[in-house]
């Protein structure tokens, strides 16, 4: 960490103040978001001491404490200070309405809100829920779809198990979490519509110290670095001088292609960095301008 501008001795006593702080983030307990969110420490370089075993774990080498939660209590303990950041489906997020702040969309669990219903239904638009019993875990999301098309109509809220309730007669529709689609299909239901669209969120409380939000933005930028890398690879090529030019434009990079004479008269080396959807394409150009011995290398982190 350091301070830009200050002098160094003001730089070490605030990393040491800060030292001292510890920036406390809730993740779930098990479930469907923790390994991503273990999975987001392992890549800032953090170690936890304990699994989620233990309510509580330090990491070993970062100013960080890990509290394991059921995700539905996420929100709140943000929102209150009990922990300072946290990491939870933006759909837990959107239900519970706790003043807390998105900070980063983390792009693991995706998943969508939607309604369904009986397959043998032919569904004419949102007016057929009017004055039906629709079964949910998540009244307020569906509430809010309801007040915006105008209808009017029962939830009844449950906690799990959500997609029998029409086969059982509990309700005639249900409003629940789907992403392959494959347990409404073995329910015998339809997905008509989607509420909203959700994925892991990192999320913080308001109110965070000047050393908690130091903190944070040491783990943000660790974070970033990482998704940065993401689909991008390091390439290295060797191309005759008279074609450098050329192979360079194919290769932009994070600011120009680095050229390196060869011990060879009259070859360079040619590094530089490469999207991976773009992969094929720009290999096909470079080996037509004559590039040669071309190494592809995965890269794990990338900071500007
Ligand atoms: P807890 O015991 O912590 O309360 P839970 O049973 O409520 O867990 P999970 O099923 O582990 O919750 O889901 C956690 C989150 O993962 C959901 O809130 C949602 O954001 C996301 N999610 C749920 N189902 C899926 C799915 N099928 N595909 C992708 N993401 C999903
Ligand atoms: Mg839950």
């Amino acid at each position: 960490m350091n301070f830009k501008g200050l002098p160094e001795t003001v730089s070490l006593f605030l990393c040491y103040k800060i030292m001292q702080e510890k920036l406390r983030i809730a993740i779930q307990t098990k479930g469907r978001l923790n390994e991503g969110s273990v999975r987001l420490m392992e890549e800032a370089g953090i170690h936890l001491i304990f699994g989620s075993r233990n309510l509580v774990s330090p990491a070993k080498n970062f100013p960080l404490e890990v509290l394991y939660l059921r995700d539905d209590d996420i929100p709140q303990t943000v929102a209150y200070g009990a922990a300072d950041i946290g990491v939870v489906g933006e759909n837990e997020v959107l239900e519970k309405k706790e003043p807390v702040e998105i900070i980063k969309r983390l792009g693991f669990s995706k998943c969508r809100l939607s309604l369904a219903i009986p397959q043998q239904i032919e569904y004419p638009g949102p007016q057929w829920f009017q004055g039906k019993k629709i079964a949910t875990s998540y009244p307020g999301i569906l509430n809010d779809w309801l007040a915006k098309h105008q209808v009017k109509a029962e939830i009844h809220v449950i906690n799990g198990s959500v997609e029998i309730s029409p086969g059982i007669g509990l309700a005639d529709a249900i409003f629940d979490i789907v992403s392959s689609g494959s347990t409404l299909v073995t329910n015998r239901l339809k997905e008509v519509e989607v509420a909203v669209t959700s994925e892991a969120v990192m999320i913080r409380n308001q109110n965070l110290s000047a050393g908690k939000q130091a903190i944070l933005e040491e783990l943000i930028f660790r974070l970033e670095s990482v998704q940065r890398a993401e689909g991008k690879k390091y390439i290295l090529l060797n191309a005759p001088d008279d074609k450098i030019a050329e192979i360079s434009s194919f290769l932009p990079g994070m600011k120009s292609p680095t050229v390196m004479p060869l011990a060879e008269k009259g070859w360079s080396s040619v590094h530089s960095v490469i999207d991976e959807n773009d992969f094929w394409e720009v290999i096909g150009k470079l080996k037509k301008a004559g590039a040669e011995g071309i190494l592809v290398i995965p890269i794990e982190k990338m900071i500007f």
